[in-house]
């Protein structure tokens, strides 16, 4: 767009929009077609974490400390680091499948660097778990991602920093929304896109025209609340704070994504400690370039034992380890975990959590479905005992999703 012309950025992408509407329809259509043994697989996923705590839901692993980009505030990336050896990378898959993790993401540096990332791909779905890719996007053509589509890929999230690339990231919406398009007329993998918000960020508003570009596009969306670099949490400012509130009626989020609103970011926005037992290490891993397993990207050198003699004697014990970081914590991913174990250990506190009732006294606000999965799922309340249609419905979805037997729930 030439310097000086007044279209805004939204009116810009709006029309992106409408231009491409029709020829990515029937490619949206694929997706969602392509997407049901995948929510399968994620449901059969979620049915055993919630069946076992004995398990690693979730993994990152650094394929490649390098990145093309230098963002001002990362701390996870440098200009010289070689890729891992591709053979030393599948014997980490493995190891990380043998512990029964259900989901592993490649993270960085920037992983689409890596010469091997696809045969590494399909290492893990060849194990059967999840496979999810975090990017900054600038390395995505149609053809790589037509070969990330072959090669199995799950799920790729990018995260988007600004409109408009500035000295502090160059992941802009700008420049990255060629790449979107793209992703939306090829993909046939979930996609989701991060905005941020809070600390260092000059445009709130950039959140939402990012959010409103990834809906459009047909992507989920998520917002990060970011803090300052002491670590300590602070209140959003008000004009932040707008933009939050508009983004959250705007995208209307499913269960996890509404539950993890309740549960940990309204704290985080509004400045308030979390209480929540972190699992890292346990049910969620970090494993660096050198293969130690860490506690997560903020937390390298805990405990920071190799991945070949992590045992679950360490997974066992790092479970109940308790994180002094936790309250203050912003890493989103071990809160989603965590959201599991809730749910595993206590079903009703963790749903009365998740859905809270909009006026102090009143009962919790479950949608219907989460009604009739607690109805079939949870044991029943004090007092009260489950009819036989909802034990049998309940036994025969277990059977579905593969979590009846003593074998798979590890
Ligand atoms: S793209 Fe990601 S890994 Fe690379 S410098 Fe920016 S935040 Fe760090
Ligand atoms: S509480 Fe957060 S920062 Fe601390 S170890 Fe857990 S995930 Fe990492």
């Amino acid at each position: 767009m030439p310097k000086g012309d007044t279209i805004s950025e939204n009116a810009l992408f709006a029309t992106f929009g409408e231009y491409e509407r029709a020829e990515m329809m029937p490619t949206a259509l694929v997706r969602k077609m392509r997407s049901l043994p995948r929510r399968f697989r994620q449901a059969r996923m979620i049915a055993r974490a919630l069946k076992s705590r004995r398990h690693p839901i979730l993994a990152q692993i650094i394929p490649t400390r390098r990145c093309n980009l230098s963002c001002a505030y990362c701390n996870e990336y440098d200009k010289v680091s070689k890729p891992v050896p591709a053979a030393e990378m599948l014997r980490r898959i493995d190891r990380l499948a043998e512990l029964g993790t259900g989901i592993i993401t490649f993270s960085g540096g920037e992983p689409l660097l890596h010469p091997e990332l696809d045969e590494l791909i399909r290492r893990i779905r060849s194990h059967g778990c999840i496979a999810t890719l975090i990017t900054n996007g600038y390395l995505l053509t149609p053809e790589r991602i037509r070969s990330l589509n072959r090669a199995g890929l799950d799920h790729l999230q990018i995260s988007i920093d600004n409109v408009q690339p500035d000295d502090i990231s160059k992941k802009s919406l700008k420049v990255l929304d060629k790449k979107l398009q793209w992703l939306a007329q090829h993909a046939e993998f979930d996609v989701s896109i991060n905005s941020v918000i809070g600390a260092g960020v000059s445009h709130p508003e950039d959140a939402l025209t990012i959010t409103r570009r990834a809906l459009e596009l047909g992507f989920d969306t998520s917002v990060g609340a970011i803090h300052d670099h002491t670590g300590q949490l602070k209140p959003l400012p008000a004009a932040d704070k707008a933009v939050y509130d508009q983004i959250q009626r705007e995208r209307e989020p499913g269960f996890w994504a509404f539950a993890y609103d309740n549960l940990f970011q309204k704290n985080l926005v509004s400045g308030r400690a979390n209480e929540w037992h972190c699992g890292a290490g346990s049910r969620y891993l970090y494993i660096c370039e050198d293969g130690l397993v860490h506690y997560c990207s903020q937390q390298r050198g805990y405990p920071a034992i190799p991945l070949e003699k992590y045992s679950a004697t360490d997974l066992e014990r790092e479970y109940s380890t308790k994180k002094p970081c936790a309250p203050y914590c912003t890493v989103s991913c071990v809160h989603r975990v965590a959201m599991i174990d809730l749910l595993r250990e206590k079903p009703r506190e963790a749903l009365v959590r998740f859905f809270p009732p909009t006026t102090p006294g009143a009962a919790a606000q479950m949608p219907f479905g989460v009604k009739v999965l607690s109805s079939l799922f949870l044991p029943a309340a004090e007092g009260k005992s489950q009819n036989r249609a909802a034990r049998l419905m309940a036994g025969a979805v277990k059977r579905a999703l593969g979590v009846h037997s003593a074998r798979q729930a590890r």
